[in-house]
């Protein structure tokens, strides 16, 4: 590791492409009994050698915005056909654009989208597949900014109204599936049945009032586990996942079960590798300040979320000591750890920031005018440089005074 970094700095992110080939095989193998597509959520990790390596083993992919797509698109034209299209905000010319790639669907979110895409569709001459995104009034345990399958979220058409919005469909669109999307890191099998259940319910009265419905979109959200000291099992997770959705799936007979994991996918196969900077005491406690930040990573201020750190070789102190582990961000929020027991650190090494793989880079921005890190590709022995560390050039470039 320390090589590693002598070659690319800190701070860096490395991701393993093996764990994240591991883990979508493990969903092919547990959906293998249906027809299905792993349309992976770009915005979990939108690097393009990671959008690369799903690409080449068939994923499709799920975007929220014309970037998304574009960027989907600079790595595999031919990933069009696998690709669907979520977000409450889409614009005509993100339709455009998608419309002109002939994406596999839109995940249309109100009314107000139905209409504008109708619209756009008639002036390409073309028609839209098109699902409507859901909302079943599902309650899931995890935390509220990502919970998004309730009446109060902004999220998706209410599932009561549904059948009614399909009938405005019109000739440019065509109800070819049904979408829910119920939120992130949730851990349980259950609401994600739950969900799929009322989907059916849907479909089938859908089917009665003329759609060729064929693709069922389940949405992404299944968790992983952050804390090393709790049991997390990935193969089992996903199988338990399974076991809750193909039984509905294959009541409706000819149909194809879209899935979009992000966070499963690619959280675990990343790690933020950072370099302390100093060590200092405030009274009775200990600041263990790193070079990366809340701009690097902004899960834990976010979302409080929970990161194991663990310090690379050569820091081998046997010692442990409680810490805080902070960035250099001038807000009291820019924090990784807090009353974490810990070897004890001291300035010069370094510690590697885990599970960083989903919703790290892909969140990580300007603040306090911090150029963003690298990010390497380790595949085999290789390691690789995927994105180079941003210059303070590049971040000034865009201005004039
Ligand atoms: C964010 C999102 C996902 C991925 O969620 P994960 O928790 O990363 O699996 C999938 N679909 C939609 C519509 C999303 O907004």
């Amino acid at each position: 590791m320390e090589s590693v970094v002598r070659r690319f700095g800190t701070p860096l992110y490395i991701y393993s492409a093996r764990h994240i080939d591991q883990r979508l095989k493990l969903f092919h193998r547990a959906f293998g009994p249906i027809a299905h597509l792993v349309c992976y959520a770009v915005k979990a990790n939108s690097t393009l050698a990671i959008l690369d390596l799903l690409a080449r083993r068939g994923a499709g992919f799920d975007v929220v915005s014309g970037g998304e797509l574009e960027r989907v698109l600079s790595v595999d034209r031919a990933a069009a056909t696998r690709i669907v299209f979520s977000g409450v905000g889409k614009t005509a010319p993100e339709m455009d654009l998608a419309l002109r790639s002939g994406i596999l669907l839109f995940n249309v979110e109100s009314e107000g989208e139905l209409e504008l895409l109708a619209e756009r569709a008639a002036k390409l001459r073309t028609r839209a597949r098109i699902a409507l995104r859901v909302n079943p009034d599902v309650f899931a345990e995890t935390h509220p900014y990502i919970s998004t399958g309730m009446r109060e979220h902004k999220f998706g058409i209410d599932i009561r109204r549904a059948r009614a919005v399909y009938r405005k469909a019109g000739k440019y669109l065509e109800p070819s599936g049904v979408s829910v999307h119920i939120g992130s890191q949730i851990r349980s099998a259950d609401p994600f049945g739950a969900a799929a259940r009322r989907v059916a319910r849907l479909i089938v009265e859908l089917r009665k009032d003329g759609h060729a419905i064929r693709l069922m979109d389940v949405g992404g959200g299944l968790g992983v586990e952050y804390h090393p000291d709790r049991a997390f099992d990935a193969e089992e997770k996903v199988c338990q996942y399974a076991a809750a959705l193909i039984p509905i799936v294959e009541s409706l007979g000819s149909l194809r079960l879209l899935l979009e994991p992000g966070r499963f996918l690619v959280a675990q196969a990343g790690a933020l590798l950072s370099r302390v900077l100093y060590v200092k005491k405030n009274g009775e406690k200990t600041f263990v300040i790193v070079d990366s930040a809340m701009n690097d990573l902004l899960r834990p201020a976010l979302y409080q979320a929970y990161h194991e750190i663990v310090p690379v070789a050569p820091a081998q102190s046997s010692r442990k000591a409680v810490a805080d582990v902070v960035g250099p961000v001038c807000e009291t929020g820019d924090f990784f750890a807090r009353d974490r027991t810990l070897p004890v650190l001291k300035p010069g090494d370094l510690v590697a920031i885990l599970d960083t793989g989903a919703y790290g880079m892909s969140l990580a921005s300007n603040y306090n005018s911090r150029p963003r890190p690298a990010e390497v590709l380790v595949e085999g022995k290789r390691v690789r440089l995927i994105r180079r560390r941003e210059t303070i050039d590049e971040m000034l470039a865009l201005e004039r005074v």
